[in-house]
């Protein structure tokens, strides 16, 4: 296969892991990358001296890369060190209203037990079994499946399947499946926010999200020094196996030749052709046209009201004082629904949104907890419009007001804060062109809401997509499995 010539564009999660697949099974393989590092979502900002998180922060399912490692020869432990946590996160209501979440699932039954009574810990028992019937019903057919439709799905399971799909609550939406293990509407809200782990309204998102919590209960990672260490380690080891890495050059057109992808135009003018492309970037732009008229119907357009969510974040250097900080930590505010009708209904930051806190330098759970201010990344979720609104500054205060009042009433305050930078939907939009900022692809709500996404080939023989907006989805570990899949189809056309 030397002589066949793949190009892949964009040195995501998913285009990495596609490249090396293919050049492990001989294919000359290049990836062109707009950004001068590795990792697109998993990068840093670097100012001064330091480097602050921008994008995700929780790594989970490590197999999927031990698995991509140990195919071509190498070692995931011996290239990245992960720091396994203890305590999954820690989540606030208000002073008194504090629960953490353990990798010991019994540890959190009996903080759930402390928290809410013995009901409600009963309740959490049945949910994780729940979530891992979920995670073990889907991983096959759905997660790690290529293109699977609910027919695919139907047909896997049988009839005597069915029972199966009504038990995992495939039919049901998560807010109201929650609603059969816990009455107290905090815990509610703390599992419904898995939605949000791929853009979606835990009112709209299906129930079978709740395999999240199972994907948890396996194991949440950080990496030693750094997120972006895991893209470097996948591209380094790339190179290796003999993929060359092409950084700073933006593609500007994928071109089509008797009807099949034969190569890409970077914007310097410059043609490259190859035997098949890979496209990592946001599906989004290639139905919007960025990519070129010739492979414009080759994925369909995803419409705004079809956007998952993007966020607002803030980078700051601070000293958290009177809340003992974990490196993951969640803060909620009393009514859940408002947050989300905002969002997606109304277009619009919320007025009282959950706010999430990254402290980075707390990854290593054997390492002494910082003194001196801390890198803290601050998240909130908002609406995808950054194509077609700008959050102005004034909504930005005005919402970091309500971000520090939860904080306080949760009993936390930030000495000698110092602002690094604030990310908006129109970035991610710039960063991320035609998807408005959604950082998570096409959104996941409705009972089909998994399979509207597009899957690992397209309409023009030749290319084929990877990346956390086509199937299987958004997330670190789902965008490699992604690659790999779109890699394997490759592998498989190419006999
Ligand atoms: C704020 C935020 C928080 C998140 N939190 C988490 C989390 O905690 N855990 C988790 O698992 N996931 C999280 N995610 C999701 C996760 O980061 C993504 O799903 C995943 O990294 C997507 O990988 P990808 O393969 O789609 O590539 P991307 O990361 O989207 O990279 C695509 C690459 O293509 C390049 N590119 C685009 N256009 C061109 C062009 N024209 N020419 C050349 N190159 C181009 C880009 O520069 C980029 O490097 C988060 C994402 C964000 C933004």
């Amino acid at each position: 296969m030397r002589n066949k010539r793949i190009l892949v564009i964009g040195a995501g999660m998913g285009g990495l892991s596609a490249a090396l697949k293919l050049a492990i099974n001989g294919f000359d393989v290049t990836v062109v990358e707009r950004g001068h590092r590795p990792g697109g979502k998993l990068r840093e900002q670097h100012v001064g001296e330091q480097s602050f998180y921008t994008g995700p922060t929780v790594l989970t399912m490590p197999w999927v890369f031990e698995e991509i490692f140990a195919e071509a020869g190498a070692s995931l432990t011996e290239r990245v060190t992960l720091h396994k946590a203890d305590i999954l996160a820690r989540h606030a209501w208000s002073l008194d209203e504090r629960l953490d979440l353990f990798a010991d699932q019994e540890r959190s039954a009996e903080a759930i037990a402390v928290f809410a009574g013995p009901a409600e810990a009963d309740g959490y028992r049945r949910f994780t079994q729940h979530a891992k019937r979920v995670f073990n019903a889907l991983e096959g057919p759905f997660i790690r499946s290529t293109q699977p439709t609910p027919l695919s799905i139907f047909g896997r399971f049988g009839w005597s399947g069915i029972g199966e799909l009504t038990r995992i609550k495939a039919v049901f939406t998560l807010w109201q499946a929650l609603g059969g293990y816990f009455k107290d509407q905090r815990l509610r809200q703390l599992f419904g926010r898995y939605s949000t782990y791929v853009g979606a309204s835990p009112y709209l998102a299906p129930a079978t999200l709740m395999l999240v919590a199972d994907v948890e209960s396996r194991g949440v990672y950080a990496v030693d020094g750094g997120i972006h260490r895991l893209p470097e380690a996948l591209a380094a080891l790339a190179e290796e196996k003999g993929v060359t890495l092409r950084y700073g050059e933006q593609v500007s057109e994928i071109l089509v030749e008797g009807g099949r992808a034969a190569g890409i135009r970077l914007e310097t003018g410059e043609r490259l052709s190859a035997d098949a492309v890979i496209y990592n970037a946001d599906a989004s732009a290639i139905g919007e046209g960025l990519f070129g008229d010739g492979v414009k119907k080759a994925v369909p357009r995803i419409p705004p009201a079809k956007r998952s969510h993007s966020v607002v974040t803030w980078n700051l250097l601070a000293k958290p004082a009177g809340f003992p900080m974990q490196y993951h930590n969640v803060f909620f505010p009393p009514d859940y629904a408002p947050e989300f009708k905002a969002i997606f209904d109304e277009l619009r930051l919320p007025l009282d949104p959950t706010v999430y806190i990254c402290a980075q330098d707390r990854g290593n759970p054997n390492a002494p907890a910082p003194v001196d201010p801390e890198r803290l990344l601050v998240m909130v979720n908002a609406p995808a419009r950054g194509d077609t609104q700008t959050i102005t500054e004034q909504e930005i205060r005005r919402c970091e007001a309500r971000v520090m009042s939860l904080l306080a009433h949760c009993g936390l305050t930030l000495e000698q804060s110092q602002e690094i930078a604030v990310t908006t939907p129109a970035y991610f939009e710039k960063a991320y062109p035609a998807s408005g900022g959604a950082v998570f692809g096409r959104v996941t709500h409705g009972l089909f809401g998994s399979f509207d996404r597009p899957g690992n080939t397209s309409k023009i023989p030749g290319l084929y997509l990877a990346g956390g907006s086509v199937h299987p989805g958004p997330g670190i570990p789902m965008a490699a499995i992604s690659g790999r899949i779109a890699a394997t189809t490759l592998l498989s056309q190419f006999g």
